[in-house]
């Protein structure tokens, strides 16, 4: 007999993590589990391992809303956020809740039994239940495949001779001191890396085909620092949260209402933090404007003083072929490496890959479907994904998406109601659609055509305002959700 539990959470990473410290605090009755795939928790910040990992948001709004971060730093490296995910979920028995080794492999919504039926890989480990049950189910699987990277062409590199990385999978003995490294990407994780490996390689050179913007930002905020001095924990806490959270919302909307100014003020922080050997343009004008990709912080300006100091170097271009030994540039320029690093990016992935169904019928076409608030799949019952920010810490939108869950758990409690399906009514089938991520970065470019879209009305707008989604979350009536009852 499967286990049958109130809700299933796929996923123990940020999103999974919090919307079981949410459920569990305020629907304490309720049977849940976390499932994951892997043997830890932590999510991204388990599985990326390469040199440098660290946040880009400050942990203040990237840590949990009920954990409150209280190191100096605001920005961490990725061991110290698994530690803070570790304490935190350990602090609340969460811990015991992860059943690790369960790669959910499918999951069919029952109409008869009002409940989804999961099945689990257990092809691996012998003690990995096959099927679990579930009323509800709520997908914090993330945004990327965790087996394989975006792919991308670059000709020639198969007859490279040194050693071929790639960050997602980064083999952990591998030795760069005294090497020439070439990174292949202009992203967050590339000015990540870079000063990392700059500490010790002989050299290291970022290839870009296009620059991206990059800021620098202290690691450590005085503000914050000052207000945990002078007020007590909590109080401090939602103070310095709310500079952040005003912040980033303001910086994101100046620049995207005034993008000329946006790349006038970045070009100026740049220049003054480049050595004069090295130009803005062509490195560090990007072809888009601010915050249409999501902006690269980098701690204390590390990447600009890895150029400055001459450990770091940026060619911009088109890469012509990779030789034995070294990356050609269509104009001729040749990079040097023993190591070559391919930062090109996540391949997105919708439901960790998981295989949908409503009575053994496929979901089909993911293209096809609206989103509803940011959070429900049209036509699939009483399942929630939480999908966090891309302009904003991530675990923001997670929240508004743990709220929502407890709210909608908590109504249908209420009324008695088994099951919410996201329903488009008629007159809106031909609502005009957008993506539901707001940014043109490559890889989310790349899987457009395979992800549900959002709507121009609500309630299928998209997410991207925490202050709006919150709302709504909590308050927002719940239009286009359709609920049965059925007393199984
Ligand atoms: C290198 C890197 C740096 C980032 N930095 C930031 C940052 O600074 N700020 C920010 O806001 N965002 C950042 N992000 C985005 C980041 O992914 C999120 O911030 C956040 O950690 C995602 O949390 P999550 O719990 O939603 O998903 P994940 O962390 O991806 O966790 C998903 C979990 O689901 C499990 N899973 C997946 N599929 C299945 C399945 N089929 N069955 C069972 N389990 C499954 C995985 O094993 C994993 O544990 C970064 C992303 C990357 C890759």
């Amino acid at each position: 007999m499967a286990e049958d539990l109130d809700v299933v959470i796929i996923g123990a990473g940020i999103s999974g993590i919090n919307t079981a410290q949410r459920i569990q605090t305020q629907l304490p009755g309720l049977s849940y589990a976390i499932l994951d795939a892997r043997a830890s928790m932590g999510g991204t910040w388990d599985l990326f391992r390469y040199p440098g990992i660290r946040s880009d948001s400050d942990l203040y709004t990237f840590g949990f809303p009920w954990d409150p971060w209280d190191a100096p730093n605001s920005i961490a490296d990725g061991p110290s956020i698994v530690r803070y995910m570790e304490k935190a979920a350990a602090k609340y028995g969460i811990q015991n809740k992860i059943r690790y080794h369960h790669k959910v492999i499918s999951a069919d919504w029952s109409s008869s039994q009002q409940r989804w039926i999961l099945t689990m890989d257990d092809s691996k480990v012998a003690s990995v239940a096959k099927q679990i049950k579930g009323r509800f189910l709520v997908i914090g699987t993330g945004y990327y495949d965790y087996n394989e990277p975006l792919q991308t062409v670059i000709p020639g590199i198969e007859t490279f001779r040194g050693t071929r990385v790639h960050p997602q999978f980064w083999p952990q003995d591998l030795e760069f001191s005294n090497k020439r490294v070439a990174v292949i990407g202009s992203g967050a994780t590339a000015v990540t890396l870079i000063p990392a490996l700059a500490e010790t390689a002989s050299r290291v050179t970022m290839i870009q085909r296009s620059p991206g913007y990059i800021m620098p930002m202290p690691r450590e905020d005085r503000f914050a620092n000052l207000v945990r001095r002078i007020f007590p924990g909590w109080i401090a806490h939602r103070l310095v949260r709310w500079k952040f959270m005003l912040l980033s919302f303001l910086l994101f909307h100046w620049c995207r209402a005034y993008p000329q100014a946006a790349r006038r003020l970045i070009a100026k922080v740049a220049v003054k933090e480049l050595p004069a050997s090295i130009p803005l343009s062509p490195h560090f004008t990007p072809a888009y404007n601010p915050w249409e990709q999501r902006l690269c912080a980098c701690p204390d300006g590390d990447f600009f003083k890895a150029l400055r100091d001459g450990k770091a170097a940026v060619v911009t271009g088109h890469i012509k072929t990779v030789t034995p030994n070294a990356v050609v540039m269509e104009d001729g320029t040749e990079v040097e490496a023993d190591i070559l690093v391919t930062a090109t990016g996540l391949k997105m992935q919708m439901f960790g890959g998981i295989a949908l169904s409503v009575d053994g019928q496929p979901l089909g076409d993911l293209a096809k479907k609206v989103v509803w608030r940011g959070q429900m799949l049209q036509d699939l019952p009483n399942l929630c994904m939480v999908f966090g920010y891309t302009n904003a810490s991530w675990t923001l939108g997670a929240e508004t998406s743990a709220q929502f869950v407890c709210r909608l758990l908590k109504f249908m409690r209420r009324r008695g109601f088994s099951s919410a399906v996201p329903t488009v009514p008629e007159k809106d089938l031909s609502m005009k659609r957008s993506p539901m991520m707001n940014l043109n970065s490559t890889y989310i470019l790349k899987a457009r055509d395979s992800l549900p879209s959002a709507g121009n009305k609500a309630p299928w707008l998209p997410k991207v305002n925490y202050f709006r989604d919150l709302f709504n979350a909590l308050w927002a009536p719940l239009d286009g959700l359709v609920f049965t009852k059925n007393p199984l």
